[in-house]
């Protein structure tokens, strides 16, 4: 009973410092827009960086020819190759081939990073079949999708600003990626030219774009998270340049490091933050991205184990390790409905290493789950409602007349496998915007459209246009 009393009371506790009511929603996607302004006129104080990437119009259809793409995202990269057949034919074949990244590369140097990425591309290359066709006398061209925050001075280079997610190499920050890139290449003996480089969430717009013509921002809900939309060129003080032709200006916001005192930051935050490898960075991301909700709900059971002998009167010693606990094992724990828990116990087992949990200790970690998932879903839309708001798409005209149909398009493992945690996205996304507005906008998911976005963008970029 005593026990019962003192989980209680963790819960409770947890419970209020997870909690994300919509008054609390409006004013982080307030703030969000806030800085969202700031980034735009290049105070350097900015949290949300607003990267511009000189990518100023979207694929049209027109595109046409083979293309190759690579995207590095956090967990995986991806080559692939398209031949695309302008507006009759469209996408006529694609391929594509999914490599994990080893852990130690990420923490490793710079060229073996670089190399590895560049060996896989050759060897795709290698097979690639009769159906894709390059002109004689033509290079292959590439664009390469880069989930890492870089500054742009052209659709075709850019300097690392920081590693994130699991990601710390080196010598890298500061330099060209698309040099490092084509060094490797050369290095395998690849005769390929990067014709532009997109970051992931620049990609999905660019690839949402060619599937729907009103997609207008787009988000990734992946190991890490960011969004993209289209901004006008003149609403960028920032923006030196020629006013480009179309009037627009895709920005990457990278708003994984946007930091609030209105975001709901709890002692578990607080600690896996400190003990991350970017302590202070990107704390938007921690309490969003599947690389961190698995470990928050690891640290709640913790706490639960020491305070209130939730798995017995040691605490397993397995459940005292960072990152043990991973997002898709959450998600599969939250979605089991069974009577009885089974797929949750057998999960526990597995990760924590304890057998014969009780019915009640499998319901307690079910609601963990569910208020960490809850959270991050209920913060996400609230980014996302905030882009929505900086882009006057947020209401229905105030002069009368409807509002034009809004597409988001959404990508990454999370947002793709977790179904709890993708609806409620949803859900809150519709709540926020209330009914009349949220009948004119669609959450859609655009699988895999970075890749076929960051060819899209090669295409319209390459050297023989
Ligand atoms: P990347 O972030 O490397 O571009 P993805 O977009 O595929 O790659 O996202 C991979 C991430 O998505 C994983 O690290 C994990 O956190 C999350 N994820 C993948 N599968 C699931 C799942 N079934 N349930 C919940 N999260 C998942
Ligand atoms: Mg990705």
């Amino acid at each position: 009973a005593e026990r019962r009393r003192r989980a209680a009371a963790v819960i409770e506790e947890v419970e209020s410092s997870l909690a994300t009511p919509t008054a609390l929603l409006r004013g982080i996607a307030d703030a969000m827009v806030a800085e969202m302004e700031r980034g735009l006129r290049g105070d350097i104080h900015a949290q949300l960086k607003m990267l511009i990437s000189y990518v100023d119009s979207l694929p049209t259809g027109d595109e046409h020819g083979l293309f190759y793409a690579l995207d590095l995202g956090g967990t995986n990269f991806r080559v692939l190759r398209v031949q695309l057949g302008g507006k009759e034919k469209r996408v006529v074949k694609q391929q594509y081939e999914e490599v994990s990244i080893p852990p130690h590369l990420m923490v490793g140097t710079s060229m073996e990073l670089f190399d590895f990425i560049a060996a896989a591309l050759a060897k795709f290359v290698g097979t690639e079949g009769e159906d894709f066709q390059l002109p004689e006398g033509r290079q292959r061209e590439l664009g390469f999708t880069f989930s890492f925050p870089a500054n742009q001075t052209s659709i075709s280079s850019g300097t690392l600003i920081k590693w994130t997610k699991g990601f710390s190499i080196n010598g890298t920050v500061g330099e060209d990626v698309v040099s490092e890139l084509s060094r490797a290449m050369e290095r395998q003996g690849l005769d390929m030219k990067v014709t532009a480089l997109v970051n992931d969430t620049v990609g999905t717009l660019a690839g949402g774009r060619y599937m729907d013509n009103d997609v207008v921002a787009a988000v990734i809900l992946g190991t890490g998270t960011n969004a993209a939309y289209v901004e006008h060129a003149n609403a960028i003080p920032k923006w030196t340049g020629l006013l480009p032709k179309s009037g627009n200006m895709v920005i990457n916001t990278e708003w994984g490091s946007f930091k609030s005192n209105k975001l709901p930051l709890s002692e578990y935050d607080k600690a896996m933050d400190f003990e991350s490898l970017n302590p202070g960075e990107q704390i938007y991301e921690k309490m969003i991205s599947g690389m961190y909700l698995g470990e928050i709900v690891r640290r709640i059971l913790l706490k639960l184990a020491h305070e209130a002998s939730l798995f017995g009167d040691v605490v397993p010693p397995k459940l005292e390790l960072p990152f043990i606990l991973r997002t898709p094992d959450m998600a599969a724990m939250h979605h089991d409905s069974s009577h009885d828990l089974k797929t949750l116990g057998a999960k526990l087992k597995d990760i924590v290493g304890v057998a014969d949990t009780s019915l009640e200790v499998r319901y307690i970690t079910r609601h963990i789950c569910d208020l960490v998932a809850e959270r991050a879903a209920r913060l996400a839309a609230a980014g996302v409602y905030s882009i929505l708001k900086k882009i006057g798409r947020d209401k229905v005209p105030s002069g009368g007349g409807k509002m034009p149909r809004t597409v988001v398009a959404l990508d990454g493992g999370l947002y793709e496998h977790y179904k709890k945690f993708s609806s409620c996205v949803e859900a809150t996304l519709t709540d926020l915007l209330g009914e009349e507005a949220s009948s004119s906008v669609v959450a859609k998911l655009a699988n895999d459209g970075s890749g076929i976005g960051a060819a899209l963008l090669a295409a319209s970029h390459s050297q023989y246009q």
